[in-house]
């Protein structure tokens, strides 16, 4: 077909694909044929955001190829990020969507004031809808475009089940009635969170893998005793033992325990996980790929990571696209640990992703991400973001870390 026959054969189905969705209709049909000629140009028409009622931002870009692609961004500040990626418009409609990494660099190079979250967020739910277009425009998923697939299917954690096989869980230093909040916890309070630990442990048998996620909300002089103290029952890393805000002071804790210190989710681009790694402040990285920088990015992150023998778990309590980019970097990197909450479904979904088994998730082998975003049930959760407020100590009623 000539290109421009093409082109037009393209346009007369984009409005009878548009109702169902372009990609169902290329994915059912399952075909190697590429969508577009590989020299075919294509343009962006059109950005648009969602921010749903459980806080997760989604961008959407069209193109008048009739591909569309999509995004997520960060939960926190969601209207700020489904703003912000609303003015990237300026830049981005009319431009080829295939120059993945040059609009990543256009993005984040073009903005005087780079990095932060939101920033991230932004250039990183483009960045993914970007490369969920061009998987959908050579017909393959984007771990394939990136010389994947690295493995054939992605250990995931979330929730022990037998049904899914999944044998990975995390917990958190849990205690009765507070959270170990206090600058120097007393031996009471260590002793408690061991215990609970230790009942975990007995309850799940040495054949699970249990992380505990400090969540960055105890402070450095608690978290080494805590860290001492639990090494005995053998947790499988330990997760942002303190915030990453003071990188030295991860590293010191770092170096006085032999298990894995993880860290990742509030640290961005690879300029933010360069220190962690030259400072050996944690073993394993958690890159969120919401808001680190997108698949682009997590793929560079991964490559620096991999010169200090470090694996990635992304980091990902988000909506499915979330989990199926962080499932295309499983599928296109060699250092890859195990995907966070990778054993959840999404109903956004208008079909299932492969089912998890033995502890494993098939890599997605429909084009681009992998997913088809159901819109009529994400246009139903479009509203106003749940708050994020404040905790405070319930002894003393200071603001504490959460
Ligand atoms: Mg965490």
């Amino acid at each position: 077909m000539a290109q421009m026959d093409r082109r037009r054969w393209l346009g007369s189905m984009v409005g009878a694909g548009a109702l169902f969705g372009m990609d169902a209709m290329f994915t059912a049909e399952r075909t190697d044929a590429a969508q577009i000629g590989p020299n075919d140009q294509i343009k962006v028409t059109k950005i648009e955001s969602f921010v749903l009622t459980n806080s997760w931002v989604f961008v959407k870009i069209s193109t008048d190829a009739g591909i569309t692609g999509w995004g997520e961004m960060l939960k926190d500040d969601a209207k700020a990020c489904a703003a912000g990626a609303l003015e990237v418009a300026d830049y981005l409609v009319g431009q080829d969507p295939l120059r993945v990494v040059f609009h990543w660099e256009a993005i984040h190079r073009g903005a005087f004031y780079r990095g932060g979250p939101i920033k991230t967020a932004i250039t990183s739910g483009i960045d993914q809808a970007l490369w969920d277009i061009k998987g959908k425009a050579f017909g393959v998923p984007v771990y394939k475009l990136l010389g994947g697939p690295t493995r054939d299917r992605v250990r995931v954690y979330g929730t022990v089940n037998e049904e899914t096989g999944v044998n990975a869980i995390k917990v958190g230093p849990r205690m009765e009635g507070r959270k170990a909040t206090k600058y120097i916890e007393g031996k009471k309070a260590i002793d408690e969170i061991v215990e609970n630990f230790r009942a975990v442990r007995d309850r799940y048998g040495d054949g699970v893998d249990i992380g505990i996620d400090f969540h960055g909300a105890v402070q450095p002089p608690t978290a080494m005793l805590l860290v001492k103290a639990l090494e005995d029952y053998n947790p499988w890393f330990y997760e942002e033992v303190v915030q990453a805000l003071n990188v030295d002071v991860m590293a010191e804790i770092a170096a006085k325990t032999h298990i894995p210190l993880a860290t990742g989710e509030r640290i961005f681009t690879k300029w933010g996980f360069r220190e962690i790694l030259e400072k050996r402040a944690a073993l394993i990285l958690q890159p969120d790929v919401n808001y680190a920088g997108g698949i682009t990015e997590l793929k560079i992150i991964a490559g620096m990571a991999d010169a200090y023998y470090s694996p990635i778990a992304p980091h990902n309590p988000n909506g499915p696209c979330s989990l199926a980019a962080s499932l295309q970097i499983a599928g296109c990197i060699p250092n890859f640990l195990i995907q966070e909450r990778g054993d959840r479904e999404h109903e956004l979904l208008a079909k299932p992703l492969p089912p998890v088994r033995n502890g494993y998730r098939p890599l997605p082998t429909d084009p681009g991400l992998g997913i088809t975003i159901d819109e009529d049930k994400l246009m139903a959760q479009v509203g106003e973001p749940r708050p994020y407020l404040p905790q405070f100590d319930n002894e003393d009623g200071s603001v504490v870390d959460w």
